[in-house]
């Protein structure tokens, strides 16, 4: 056993920030990573087209100002190979492979009350000794399939988006199924459509989606960028989701519809996943969203030849950005092709997998590849997947048999000592999440220094605050229209799932004025014990001392 005072899980981009934070520290610090390679979501999500909807110059880390001059982001919006380069670059620059253990899935982690330490096991039987235990897993990297009749007797290669194989997949002469069309669906249908001799989309829900505008970064905008890059930060971590630019703090309702035509049509060219915060009750009021709604139909019905596909691939049901909308290069226009084909789940339900491809209630077809473009147990299920025991036994998963509960979506009462970063009840997926990341870990450091400077030993979510916590984000989500769709936001995704709104929407700024309070306040919230609980430790006031 290896004795440490944190361990790290996931070296994704929260994990790497969380390691490079607790080491400067002083801290020995060890990150268990399940792959072989550093990059969380981006070393697996390697598909084709795969690329973030976040502009790179925010979609980057903020704690080094020579690391933002000297990485040449290369486009507006990064393909995943670009953003892999960079996490690597990162991992060099800062040292931090040499703490990180790779192919090393982390099984289970108990609590030993009087301790106040965790015991953390690897599944092929090593263990490390924690004060402090960092779950940086990701919201969106347990992924999750279909599984229908005779799905194994497919005789051609099933692949999910999620977990996309190291070797070059050759789609050049193939029958190509695609099932599933949120972000990644939408993203590599365009690029296989190309490449494959045939493809067919299964869509079971028509999503909105914002063209990507993506295109190179010249050496001009790049100086730009870099010259003012401390402003762009400023602006984004007071903003609602943490992306570089002003939102509009009018109302769709309260201009023209020809002014705000004019405003959409900008927003369209140019803002991408913005394109939501273009009016600031548009997530808010259903009639302010209608009209962005109805702009999005009509543009996306504009680019689509056959009226038959028209009228599948254009949403309907839903608010526009109740759900994860995507941003897209060329999805819709995909479809003018004469060798993609649209299928619709939902008037034609898939049956079964046979050996030659997917036979439905319409037709059989037949593949070469199927690829699951599913999506993820989101939120909760990497947090869920190895076995987290607090305290008197007391599992994660029963904790949260009813849906995650956190205080301030970093700890969990009965589980000391845990922190979660970028989890359910933090602005997680509702942001930026690379704002989200460094602004928690940030807090979290500053929480670990100011226990060290008072001897504390234990911190521990309140099991009011927590009830508080859960309280005020669901009053935040009442107020959105996102509880009005079925979405991964809300458990819907997964089968059986609780229904509970999962994210913060109170926003990147609101809710760091949230954490900064708790800070100031001597950390309201938290029991921070001096003792062990289990050995009669008693909560004790912190003075705190803000760096
Ligand atoms: P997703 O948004 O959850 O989409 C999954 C898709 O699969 C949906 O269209 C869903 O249909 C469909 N589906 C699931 N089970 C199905 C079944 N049994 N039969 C037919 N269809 C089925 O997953 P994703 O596309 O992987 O994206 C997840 C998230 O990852 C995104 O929202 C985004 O946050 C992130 N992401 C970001 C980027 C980027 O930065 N550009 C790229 C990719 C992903 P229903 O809608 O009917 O459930």
């Amino acid at each position: 056993m290896e004795t440490v005072d944190a361990v790290v899980i996931g070296a994704g981009f929260a994990g790497l920030r969380a390691l490079y934070r607790l080491r400067g520290m002083g801290k020995k610090v060890r990150v268990l990573e399940a792959s072989e390679g550093v990059g969380g979501v981006w070393y697996h999500n390697g598909y084709p087209g795969a690329r973030c909807d976040v502009e790179s110059y925010d979609y980057s880390y903020s704690f080094s100002p020579e690391l933002e001059q000297d990485w040449r982001w290369s486009e507006r919006y990064a393909t995943q190979p670009e953003i892999l380069r960079y996490i690597n670059h990162v991992a060099d620059r800062f040292d931090l492979r040499k703490d990180i253990h790779f192919s090393t899935f982390m099984e289970e982690a108990s609590y030993d009350e009087k301790a106040a330490r965790w015991t953390i096991k690897s599944r092929d039987g090593r263990v490390w000794s924690a004060q402090y235990f960092v779950m940086c897993v990701g919201q969106l990297s347990t992924t999750k399939a279909p599984n229908y009749p005779g799905q194994s007797d497919f005789q051609g290669e099933i692949i999910h988006s999620g977990v996309w194989p190291k070797h070059k997949v050759d789609f050049a002469g193939k029958r190509v199924a695609i099932i599933g069309t949120g972000s990644s669906g939408m993203q590599m249908t365009p690029i296989i459509a190309k490449e494959a001799k045939h493809l067919t989309v299964f869509q079971r829900t028509a999503n909105f989606s914002i063209p990507a505008s993506n295109a190179p970064v010249s050496d001009e905008e790049d100086r730009q960028v870099k010259a003012t890059y401390r402003q762009r930060r400023e602006q984004a971590w007071n903003s609602p989701t943490g992306l570089g630019f002003k939102p509009n703090k009018q109302s769709a309702l309260d201009v023209s519809p020809e002014e705000r035509e004019k405003v959409y049509e900008a927003a369209w060219n140019r803002l991408g996943y913005g394109f939501a915060l273009t009016y600031f009750d548009i997530l808010l009021s259903k009639p302010a969203n209608d009209t962005a709604a109805e702009f999005i139909r009509k543009k996306i019905g504009a680019v689509i030849n056959d009226p038959v596909v028209r009228e599948k691939l254009v949403p309907k049901g839903h608010a526009f950005a109740a759900r994860r909308p995507s941003v897209d290069s060329g999805y819709f226009q995909a479809f003018n092709r004469d060798n993609v084909e649209l299928a619709d789940v939902r008037e034609c339900p898939i049956v079964a997998f046979t050996p030659e491809g997917i036979r439905t209630t319409a037709k059989s077809h037949e593949f070469d590849i199927i690829i699951f473009a599913t999506g993820f147990d989101a939120f909760t299920g990497s947090l869920l997947k190895p076995n987290i025991v607090g305290r008197s036994g007391r599992t994660l998963r029963e904790k949260w048999s009813a849906g995650p509960v956190t205080q301030l979506g970093v700890s969990v009462s009965d589980f000391p000592n845990m922190l979660i970063v970028v989890g359910p009840g933090s602005p997680s997926l509702l942001s930026n999440v690379m704002v989200s990341t460094e602004e928690q870990i940030d807090w979290l450091a500053e929480l670990i220094r100011n226990m060290d400077a008072q001897h504390i030993v234990e911190f521990e979510a309140e099991p009011e605050a927590e009830v508080r916590w859960v309280a005020h984000v669901n009053e935040r989500a009442k107020e959105t229209l996102y509880m009005t769709a079925d979405s991964y936001y809300n458990g819907a995704e997964v089968a059986g799932k609780p229904k509970v709104f999962m994210p913060y929407s109170g926003g990147v700024r609101g809710y760091r004025r949230i954490l900064h309070k708790c800070a100031e306040e001597g950390y309201t919230g938290f029991a921070l014990r001096t003792q062990p609980a289990a050995l009669g430790g008693v909560p004790v006031k912190l003075q705190t001392v803000l760096s």
